[in-house]
């Protein structure tokens, strides 16, 4: 999704030892496997399709072309999602994250609602999920223009909804993927990405599984109350935190000034930096 120029240093850092998947390596997806149509064909590393008939003339790494179209959609994370993009860039989750309301039954989380954050108009039942932050025109903040292009200027801590579109999978007993793919060309994925995405698929899931538990705890902690967003912040992210040997504290900074996520990319160089211009 947005921007796979840096696919070898991708490559190389995905097999850091910190990438490591949410939680235990116990979880298992019998049967997992990617479900390749005609908007996504599956090819072979020399970017032949795999299957003969194809109604449209597959793209390799189509993101080189594309204006991110797909950085406009709003992106769900999980709590594991969420602490591994904060901790990469150094920034305050909330700097990055923001909170709408949810409907889904395992992931949304109850806290009371909170106009910083709950658009006025949107209905707010209490459950809430974390999204990435994004501008009023509905583009995500990790988006950059770089030599005319958009891009995503957040690589290595984009969340699992990035690293996965616009691939849906199934299991031996369930599937899940993208509802609506905006990619302007058919998405060619080759046996090697195939299978990276696969491994990013399943930390995802994982990290949704590690989500829900904390989430499952917190309303078992809060009960019938609705605590502030904060509150739940800092029940949750010192669990996701914690295992990954990652210090919650700066994570749970309050204020949460979009230009630490500037900061961010300008400190990485994805960015220049104007104001010493
Ligand atoms: S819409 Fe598709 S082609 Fe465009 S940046 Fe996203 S994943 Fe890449
Ligand atoms: S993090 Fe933002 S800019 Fe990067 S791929 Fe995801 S939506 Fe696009």
């Amino acid at each position: 999704m947005a921007d796979h120029e840096d696919a070898d240093q991708e490559d190389a850092d995905d097999q850091e030892a910190d990438r490591g998947g949410p939680r235990d390596a116990t979880r298992s997806y019998p049967g997992l496997r990617l479900i390749n149509t005609a908007y996504t064909p599956l090819l072979d590393e020399a970017g032949v399709p795999v299957s003969r008939i194809q109604p449209f003339r597959p793209v390799v790494q189509p993101c080189r072309l594309c204006p991110a179209r797909c950085c406009r959609m709003r992106v769900v994370v999980s709590l594991w999602d969420a602490v591994r993009y904060a901790s990469r860039l150094n920034i305050p989750l909330l700097a990055g994250i923001t909170v709408g309301s949810s409907t889904h039954q395992t992931r949304g989380f109850r806290v009371a609602r909170d106009a910083r954050f709950a658009e006025l108009n949107e209905y707010w039942s209490g459950p809430a999920e974390l999204r990435l932050r994004s501008s009023e025109a509905g583009v995500c903040l990790g988006v950059v223009r770089l030599n005319g292009y958009e891009r995503c200027g957040v690589y290595d801590a984009r969340p699992s909804a990035c690293r996965t579109y616009p691939l849906s999978w199934m299991t031996d007993t369930r599937q899940g993927g993208v509802e609506l793919i905006r990619c302007p060309l058919p998405y060619g994925v080759t046996v090697s990405e195939g299978s990276q995405i696969l491994q990013d698929i399943r930390e995802g899931l994982d990290g949704w599984a590690l989500h829900e538990t904390i989430v499952e705890a917190w309303h078992g902690h809060a009960g019938d109350t609705l605590p502030s967003i904060e509150a739940f912040l800092e029940f949750a992210v010192p669990r996701v935190a914690g295992p990954m040997g990652i210090d919650a504290a700066p994570l749970l900074e309050h204020r949460a000034p979009e230009a630490r996520l500037r900061d961010a990319m300008v400190d990485a160089r994805v960015v220049p930096d104007r104001s010493r211009r």
